[in-house]
């Protein structure tokens, strides 16, 4: 469970303060399927970045679990980065001299027998994304969508808590953005991972899922809100 409570980002630009998220409550229970939508600039990618640690909130606090972000040490909270979640982004942000399994071993390249223990996994998840016959190909050499896959392949390795996608299909057309969820969707089943995504394509939300909707820095729609 993901407990966000009266979270404030406000990003400094120059001498003008410019506030993003405004005291933002929300829950986010074990296993959800969870969207974040939104306005452009509304905060959405604000909000997943301070979830998985990539930036600190100006005020606010982030429960992972019983886990308290703002409790935790610095190395505490780089080593759950780096071992718990999963990040998935717009831009794939593949290694161009890599191919596939490489790039989804790449967290582990610094440390040669780590990378060889989970090469067997590496291929076993492409191979699950629907990308067997593309192990040897570089990023040049496969489509936008299957690009992402090996991003979502990558994200997987480290068999996270938690997968944290930030317009993952932004980049992709119809088929392919229907591909990724199509496997994103496939995953979550199989795995049972907390699955965020931040999209501002409301195509691929369903019935079951979890939306949360951002407005003016804060969460405008949730029913769970509304019932408490
Ligand atoms: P969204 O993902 O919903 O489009 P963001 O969370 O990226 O929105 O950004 C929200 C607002 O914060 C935007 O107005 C954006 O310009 C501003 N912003 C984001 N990052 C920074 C930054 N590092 N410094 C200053 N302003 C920022
Ligand atoms: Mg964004």
């Amino acid at each position: 469970m993901i407990r966000v409570e009266n979270l404030t980002k406000t990003y400094q630009r120059g001498t003008v303060e410019v506030p993003v998220l405004r005291g933002l409550s929300c829950e986010i229970e074990q296993g959800a399927f969870t969207f974040i939508v939104g306005p452009s600039g509304s905060g959405k990618s604000t909000l997943l970045y301070l979830i998985g640690t990539l930036d600190e909130p100006t005020s606010g606090e982030i429960l992972l679990g019983d886990r308290r972000l703002s409790s935790m040490g610095t190395q505490e909270r780089d080593q759950l980065r780096r071992n718990e979640i999963g990040f998935i982004f717009q831009s794939f942000n593949l290694l161009s001299n890599l191919n596939a399994v490489d790039n989804v071993l790449a967290p582990y390249l610094a440390l040669p027998k780590d990378a060889a223990a989970r090469r067997p996994e590496a291929v076993k998840l492409l191979q699950q994304v629907g990308l067997g016959d593309r192990l040897d190909h570089r990023p040049a050499e496969m489509s936008g969508g299957e690009q992402q896959r090996v991003a979502i392949a990558r994200a997987l390795l480290k068999r996270p808590s938690l997968i944290l996608a930030d317009e993952p299909t932004g980049e992709l057309d119809t088929q392919n953005g229907a591909e990724v969820f199509r496997h994103l969707r496939s995953l979550h089943q199989e795995l049972g991972t907390t699955i965020v995504v931040v999209t501002h394509d409301q195509r691929y939300i369903q019935p079951e899922d979890r939306i949360l909707e951002i407005r003016d820095g804060l969460i405008f729609n949730d029913p769970q809100e509304v019932a408490s």
